[in-house]
């Protein structure tokens, strides 16, 4: 089968747009291969929140733009930015009970909303081309700042709890158990808002002693653990103990680190160049199988609600809950290596893992999230099925070809879908499709 004759498109060159982007209007994005229906990180395999989806919530759980344009919030934007106040203020008069979100779900107010800021980023850098990269990221810091002045008080919290409740299927782990316990205090106190809650005294009491036993509790096993590994290093070799006590305290900033799973491995590979290094290779077996089971700290429940107690607003904390779930296009290939910014270097990861995979290779990430190798050619095969049953664009037929190269090359055949039976299928397509 010759892959090269269908794989020759320039589909990749305008897929992406450059048009200013901004974060509520990202499900205008045409990529393909984020937005379709059961899609499922790359990484992790979970569901991931589709952008239409977060675009409806906070459209229901935004205040009114009236309430907000009358509080005195807009007081610094209508000094420093009157063009985009006059637009809030005409919004504010003509839909007086709708939020800010769902007014801008119609077009045309939404152009209008996007010219008053490219005005006023105009105005602020006349040296910049509209082009440039410096002026899309002012329009787009520009945007996010007004968002957050109408998404940092939302509705009540009952409210925002009902809205946010067909979401809780995707919150990860102490996700979850924070967004149960924002629901029984919301049923308790309906009209209180979320930021209210988290600050209660009996709230606070109760994850303040809950953050001592976990600290406690913690110390406990990893000394116990710690223990063990010292006992088979020294037994080899006695003179280790400051080295070691220097091993440990590399491992405690290593524990610093919010993912368990990132720790684990950045400790093991740690545990391996000590040992290596003091030429103890042959008792890496028992020393490893100690250190892998070290407690992992990662957030707990009650960290957390400390963290959010202390400064998020409403909308912090409904971010917090939903944003790890949403979808996020991750480069195969990092920018820093000469990844670009086509479609064919990219896949849809959920924000947790794509933040976590952050500036590591791709193929150093598959070693410690070994799933990806499965979840990314899942992924692949899910675009291959949209495209067959037309829910995406036939014009977008190679992606996966040319994706699958990619992945191929950069992760050395690690991640290498299959792909003669798609290839199959679209060329007795293409075949019919020239038909009269
Ligand atoms: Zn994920």
């Amino acid at each position: 089968m010759n892959i090269k004759s269908i794989s020759n498109s320039n589909y990749s060159k305008t897929t992406i747009s450059h048009q200013a982007h901004m974060h509520k209007m990202a499900f205008y994005s045409p990529s393909p291969i984020k937005n379709i229906r059961g899609n499922r990180c790359a990484c992790c395999g979970e569901e991931m929140i589709p952008y239409p989806v977060t675009a409806n919530l906070w459209a229901k759980i935004t205040l009114p733009i009236s309430q907000v344009v009358k509080g005195l919030r807009l007081e610094r934007l209508k000094e420093e930015h009157p063009n985009v106040y006059k637009v809030l203020n005409y919004f504010a008069y003509m839909y007086p009970n709708q939020s800010l979100d769902s007014i801008l779900l119609d077009g045309s107010n939404h152009n209008m909303f996007v010219d008053s800021i490219t005005h006023t980023v105009l105005e602020a850098n006349d040296s910049e081309f509209p082009s440039s990269v410096a002026f899309r990221k002012a329009i787009k810091r520009e945007t996010m700042n007004i968002f957050n002045i109408f998404e940092s008080n939302l509705k009540n919290s009952s409210e925002v709890i009902k809205e946010l409740k067909p979401l809780e299927k995707f919150m990860h782990n102490e996700k979850r158990e924070i967004f149960e316990e924002l629901e029984s205090l919301s049923a308790i106190y309906p009209d209180k808002k979320l930021s209210e809650l988290v600050q209660l005294p009996e709230v606070v009491e109760k994850h303040i002693r809950g953050c001592y036993d976990d600290a406690i509790e913690f110390a406990k096993k990893r000394d116990f653990h710690w223990q063990k590994a010292d006992e088979i290093i020294l037994k080899e070799n006695s003179n280790l103990q400051d080295a070691l006590k220097k091993l440990h305290s590399e491992v405690n900033a290593i524990y610093n680190d919010d993912d368990p799973q990132r720790c684990a491995y950045f400790i093991k590979k740690l545990y391996k160049g000590f040992l290596e290094k003091n030429n103890l290779e042959h008792i890496e077996k028992p020393v490893l199988e100690e250190i892998s089971q070290l407690p992992v700290r990662g957030n707990t429940k009650n960290l957390v609600m400390a963290k959010i107690r202390n400064n998020y607003s409403d909308g912090a904390i409904v971010r917090f809950l939903t944003r790890p779930a949403m979808e996020s296009e991750k480069r195969i290939i990092h920018v820093d290596d000469g990844g670009s910014n086509n479609l064919t270097n990219k896949v849809v990861m959920c924000r947790d893992c794509s933040d976590d995979l952050n500036k590591l290779p791709f193929e150093e990430f598959c070693a410690y999230r070994p799933e990806i190798i499965e979840n990314t050619k899942k992924q692949i095969k899910l675009v291959e099925d949209r495209i067959i049953d037309g829910s995406i664009d036939f014009s977008f037929r190679h992606y996966p070809i040319e994706v699958a190269k990619v992945l191929d090359e950069y992760t050395n055949g690690i991640v290498k879908p299959d792909l003669a039976e798609y290839i199959a299928k679209i060329k007795e397509m293409e075949n019919c499709e020239g038909l009269p």
